[in-house]
């Protein structure tokens, strides 16, 4: 029965030492819960650090005994990679980057890097050590961005999923890093890379594409052998626990308390982690603007802030919370009267039932982070407003604003902004308030974590299923030798021959890609044997193909149809086609190149292409859509096509058209073996218009009416050379 490994950095349990002795418990994050459906069943098991350092191996034996219980399994590290790894790689450098920090707080240590791919190494030995064929491994977040590549690497068959739980910056930010290549061909390792939002997947696409020398079309990057996913699947929390909450005694006598307490007053509440990237600056700054400015609100609104301790060890979190201290003393210092407070400050961790408590009767919750990958507090606060009552004020940075629209969305910058939301909010009617919080609630109760885990789980079997069918369109080793069995059979064969992308690669000046001598030598091959009929049908002008293959016994098929030469006779162009339109086009597509540096237009007979090969990426891909808008419209009524091709546009005469040429060619004849290869738009029309028993391969991608596809020139000229084999065999 194949199982599902789950790997984190940390293990969902705490672990403590007393009387000689390590206790544990599982703690009860949302994630733990949502993945509780997973790693529980069966031999199922989730892989990752105790959450302290354990050197004695009879303490190790006792702590893997004790979880194996809980379908856990330990990775052990050393103070020393938890200082490096942990600290000095993922916190140091990861998290800041990934967060717009870089240049503040971002350390690169070739030593901390080090210890990253060693401690990677140790999760992936782990990992191997208890998967098999046919298993799944779902790996999360930042700390293990290595790891997988470190498992397909042994295991090219496996499926993987890697999910993201912090932002992925822009490319301009990512590229910052001294070791980004690897970090990204890291997570290519798997077949399905989730993050929070659109944006960190679009984010994530540019920065393979112009880091790496792949293609990605839409949310597909293609690695290799593999199609690789991205895409965004917004975690949600354990809905149904924050709504139940208030129901509970223990819940109940604490709103009561603070009720009591705060009566009277408009309450507003913040939790957060103690992390440079939570805006809690920023906040306070807000709230002192906000007293400043309104007088009248002084005694009628607090601000309950919660800060969760976190690595306040570290210098630059020790300075935050030292900063943090100053200010909100200040402003009580400035503001307090004998029975109010403006900031009631807390730096230390809650139990649930008080932040239920707090999430259930605060007025306002204020989320204000500088960046957040998701942020799960806000979702927490609508999960707990069984009233549907409440404002949430939610930064536009962090990632759960693009799901919770009907917040007040604030730009954390914006200290007024902030202060102006505040008043809003404090002062919205109880109808609109009911709007936002039911649409609110929905969301989040719809999109909950066991959904979420759902999602994702079920979108890496489908992803695994594509690769899969895509595996068998591919010509591997089985079809090629039937379609070299096929051919040794026959006698009366034609061979259609792409020319750019099909037999040569691309390059990036278009004359760069003349035919070289092996080229040359697997044509006269072909050619040799009498069955063998070959036809070069490609989109380039009759010239070229001319001083190309002229003195080679071969067809020729140019300009997508508009010319054809049969071996041993005279260019023949297509009669009654015009090109008046050319004139009218040229213009437009010459704005193009004024504007696009890098871009230039080749005129062919009966067609006008734009070359943006050369251009800035992205840049030219974004212009070619603006072309091709602009021309759609003018092209339709003047018989004309327009051909999106590689880093080309093509305007042509619709009567031109390679499946047209190519049946041409066959019609009438009994041809025993018809082949086609070909990577383009235009090529599409041959493989729809040759016959059932035709073996037509698209190359270079799988998306085509194509029976069979191929990955690249490389691959053609080895099999037209094994064919040129098998008909040695058969003519010796
Ligand atoms: N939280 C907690 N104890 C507290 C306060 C908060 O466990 O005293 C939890 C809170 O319920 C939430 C999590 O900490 O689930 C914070 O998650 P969030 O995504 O908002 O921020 P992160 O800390 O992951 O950056």
């Amino acid at each position: 029965m194949p199982k599902v490994v789950i790997v984190s950095n940390r293990l969902p349990v705490k672990v403590s030492f007393e009387n000689d002795t390590y206790n544990l418990s599982a703690s009860e994050g949302g994630l733990a819960t949502g993945l509780g459906s997973v790693y529980k069943q069966g031999d199922n098991v989730w892989i990752g650090w105790p959450g302290l350092e354990v050197t004695d191996e009879d303490h190790q034996t006792d702590i893997t005994e004790k979880l194996k219980e809980l379908s856990l399994q330990p990775v052990f590290l050393t103070q020393d990679e938890i200082t490096k790894y942990y600290e000095g790689f993922s916190n140091d450098v990861l998290w800041p980057v990934f967060h717009y920090y870089a240049s503040t707080y971002a350390h690169y240590h070739q030593s901390n890097w080090e210890c990253y791919q060693t401690v990677n190494q140790k999760f992936c030995d782990a990992v191997l050590a208890v998967i098999k064929p046919g298993d799944t491994i779902w790996i999360h977040d930042y700390q293990l961005m290595l790891l997988p590549k470190l498992i397909r690497d042994v295991q090219p068959d496996i499926s993987i999923g890697f999910f993201l739980h912090i932002p992925f910056p822009s490319h301009e930010m990512f590229r910052l890093i001294p070791w980004r290549a690897d970090l990204l061909e890291g997570l290519l390792g798997a077949d399905l890379i989730g993050f929070h939002t659109f944006d960190y997947v679009r984010h994530f696409i540019s920065s393979v594409t112009r880091l790496l020398p792949l293609q990605a079309s839409a949310n597909v990057i293609t690695f290799g052998e593999r199609s690789i996913v991205a895409e965004a699947f917004p975690m949600g929390i354990d809905e149904n626990k924050f709504a139940q909450m208030p129901l509970k005694a223990a819940v109940k006598k604490e709103v009561e308390f603070i009720t009591d307490t705060f009566h009277n007053q408009k309450l507003i509440l913040s939790v957060d982690r103690l992390d440079y990237s939570k805006g809690i600056l920023q906040r306070i700054l807000a709230f002192e603007t906000l007293l400043d400015h309104h007088p009248e609100l002084i005694g009628k609104v607090t601000l309950y802030m919660i800060v969760v301790p976190s690595r306040d060890q570290v210098p630059q979190y020790r300075e935050l919370r030292d900063h943090i201290d100053k200010r909100v003393g200040n402003i009580n210092g400035r503001y307090r009267t004998i029975d109010w407070s403006p900031i009631q400050y807390f730096y230390r961790p809650f139990p649930i039932e008080t932040l239920s408590a707090l999430y259930s009767m605060a007025d306002v919750c204020l989320v204000n982070p500088i960046r957040d990958g998701m942020n799960l507090v806000s979702k927490e606060y609508v999960a707990s407003r069984i009233n549907n009552d409440g404002v949430l004020i939610l930064s536009e940075m962090a990632g759960s604003s693009k799901e919770l629209i009907d917040a007040i969305i604030v730009n954390p910058n914006n200290v007024q902004e902030i202060a102006r939301a505040i008043i809003t909010a404090i002062n919205m009617p109880l109808a609109e308030q009911r709007r936002r919080m039911a649409q609110m609630r929905s969301v989040v109760a719809k999109f909950n974590i066991t959904h979420w885990v759902k999602l994702f789980i079920d979108r890496l079997t489908e992803v695994k299923q594509m690769q899969r069918s895509m595996q068998t369109r591919h010509v591997s080793n089985g079809t090629r030798q039937s379609i070299i069995n096929r051919f040794a059979k026959t006698q009366k064969r034609i061979i259609f021959l792409d020319y750019d992308g099909t037999l040569v690669d691309f390059k990036p000046v278009v004359d760069q890609a003349k035919p070289d001598s092996d080229l040359y030598d697997l044509i006269d091959h072909l050619t040799a044997d009498p069955a063998n009929e070959v036809v070069i049908i490609s989109g380039r002008k009759h010239e070229n193909l001319e001083e190309w293959f002229g003195d080679k016994p071969v067809n020729m098929i140019a300009e997508h149809g508009a010319w054809s030469k049969l071996q041993g006779k005279h260019w023949h162009r297509l009669s009654g086609l015009s090109n008046s339109w050319k004139q009218e086009i040229y213009p437009f597509i010459e704005t193009y190149v004024d504007r696009t540096p890098g871009t230039f237009i080749e005129e062919k007979t009966y067609s006008l292409v734009w070359h943006y090969r050369k251009a800035q990426s992205g840049l030219g891909e974004l212009r070619a859509g603006e072309l091709m808008n602009t021309l759609k419209y003018i092209v339709s009524d003047k018989g004309l096509q327009l051909l999106p091709g590689n880093k080309v546009v093509e305007v042509k005469n619709m009567e031109i058209n390679k499946g047209r040429a190519a049946l041409a060619l066959t019609e009438g004849k009994d041809y025993d073996f018809i082949i086609a290869l070909g990577d383009d738009y235009t090529d599409e029309d041959i493989f729809r218009s040759l016959p059932e028993s035709a073996i037509t391969i698209k190359v270079g991608s799988n998306v085509s009416a194509a029976k069979f596809y191929m990955r690249n020139p490389a691959e053609v000229r080895d099999m037209l050379w094994a064919l040129t084999e098998a008909s040695n065999v058969k003519t010796e």
